[in-house]
């Protein structure tokens, strides 16, 4: 049955979610591959950008380019408010306590390695255990197994079950007074699984652990409250949440903040310095931002979250649900498929393997027919060698793909495998 952009079933329901209109905001999104209409489906790598949020870099650099903090001019007053808006914006966003909390890193992988190097460095000891999980991106295995091979502590996995949802019962058992931290996402880029994030604060909390949540793939599909969670560590990236590459963000609670060393030493992150007298640091948040950071790239997440908090969160993940329904049940039709990760509660992404047919053969064939998706291990090969596999397809939403555009995926997809079988 053929859908317009019109005439979503959401739109009965939620008048505010013009869809159409909502795409005529994305210039890429009117662009053809190999002469077809591009279908972007590759949200969980990054999402597409609307015109508010790239006019942010043509504006900055055409009337207020300025460093932030130090200078006493107009522009770099003008530079200045514009960075802390974001950051004020960003306490909304995440429900934080204090807008000093957010600090701002290059992305969701480098909030980890400081959390891993700042914390964890200092904290954590021989004897000493890290929980993380099967469904973990390699951003939140590989800085633990770093530090984890200077500092002697063991990191422990907390398995999945055949659908791809975290094994709670197993979580409980390696739940200890060993445990210093849990390290897990909120919602697994490669399956969709949406993790039970507070209940497994409040667990981690009875054990005296921390929780560090990567939420990657939760800020740009759901409604994120670090409060209501309990976490003690958040952490998304700008260009997954309708922003730019180059900045992201790491939540911590105040008490943690304050107690952590810094991590990188340079210009903004000091009080006063001395060779004599020795160094003593800034107060968070600027004790985690050494050096100049992605000024242009930090107001413009601060355009794209406004963006979201336009359209409205829950419009997004509702409109993302209705998608992810409907392509659920267009692809379990096609013959010799099979979903990888069906749990009960999962976001828009949707991983499968095609028998007879590799992963990549489909990526580059249907990318001739203008449907991106993305095909690879997506930095979770521990979680794809447990289902056995290398490599799965996954096709992932954003707020403004279409029914159509799905329907034309399954079209592209059936041709596909007709071709390579
Ligand atoms: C994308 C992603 C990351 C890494 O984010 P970067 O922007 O590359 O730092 C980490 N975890 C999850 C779940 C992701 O989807």
């Amino acid at each position: 049955m053929p859908h317009t952009a019109t005439e979503t079933p959401l739109k009965r329901d939620n008048a505010r979610y013009d869809l159409a209109a909502l795409r005529s905001e994305f210039p890429v999104l009117r662009r053809e591959v190999h002469g077809k209409p591009l279908i972007y489906l590759d949200n969980a790598a990054t999402s597409q950008t609307p015109q508010s949020v790239i006019d942010v870099f043509s504006d900055y650099y055409s009337r207020y380019n300025a460093n932030i903090h130090r200078g006493l001019h107009t522009l770099a007053d003008e530079a200045t408010a514009a960075f802390e808006g974001t950051r004020q914006r960003v306490k909304g966003f995440l429900n934080a306590e204090d807008a000093r909390q957010i600090i701002f890193t290059r992305g969701t992988t480098e909030a980890i390695n400081l959390v891993a190097q700042s914390w964890g460095r200092t904290q954590l000891n021989p004897g000493d255990e890290v929980l993380i999980s099967m469904l973990e991106h390699h951003s939140n295995i590989v800085p633990w197994q770093l530090l984890a091979a200077e500092r002697g502590f063991t990191i422990k996995v907390i398995p999945v079950d055949e659908r791809g949802a975290l094994d709670m019962v197993a979580y409980r058992s390696l739940l200890s007074e060993r445990t210093k931290l849990v390290a897990v996402n909120h919602v697994s880029n490669a399956l969709g699984t949406i993790n039970p994030v507070k209940e497994m604060a409040t667990l981690a909390h009875q054990y005296g652990a921390l929780i560090l949540i990567d939420g990657a793939q939760a800020a740009p599909h759901q409604r994120v409250d670090v409060q209501d969670i309990d976490a003690d560590f958040y952490a998304f990236s700008g260009h997954k949440v309708y922003g730019p590459t180059g900045v992201g963000v790491l939540y911590g609670k105040k008490a943690l903040l304050d107690a952590m060393p810094p991590w990188q030493g340079g210009g903004e992150m000091i009080d006063t310095v001395s060779f004599d007298a020795g160094t003593t640091y800034a107060d968070i948040p600027h004790k985690f931002e050494a050096g100049t950071p992605a000024i242009a790239e930090v107001i413009a997440l601060g355009r794209a979250l406004e963006w979201m908090e336009g359209v409205g969160v829950e419009a997004i993940s509702a409109w993302e649900g209705v998608l992810l329904d409907h392509a659920t049940q267009a692809v379990n039709q096609v013959d010799g498929l099979h979903i990888l990760g069906t749990a009960p509660h999962k976001a828009g992404v949707l991983s499968f393997v095609v028998d007879g047919a590799h992963a990549q053969d489909i990526g580059l064939l249907i990318d001739q027919l203008g449907v991106a998706i993305r095909t690879g291990h997506h930095c979770a090969q521990p979680l794809l060698h447990h289902f056995g596999v290398e490599a799965t397809c996954r096709a992932s939403f954003a707020a403004y793909n279409t029914l159509d555009e799905v329907d034309t995926f399954v079209t592209a997809l059936n041709r596909v495998i007709g071709m390579v079988r």
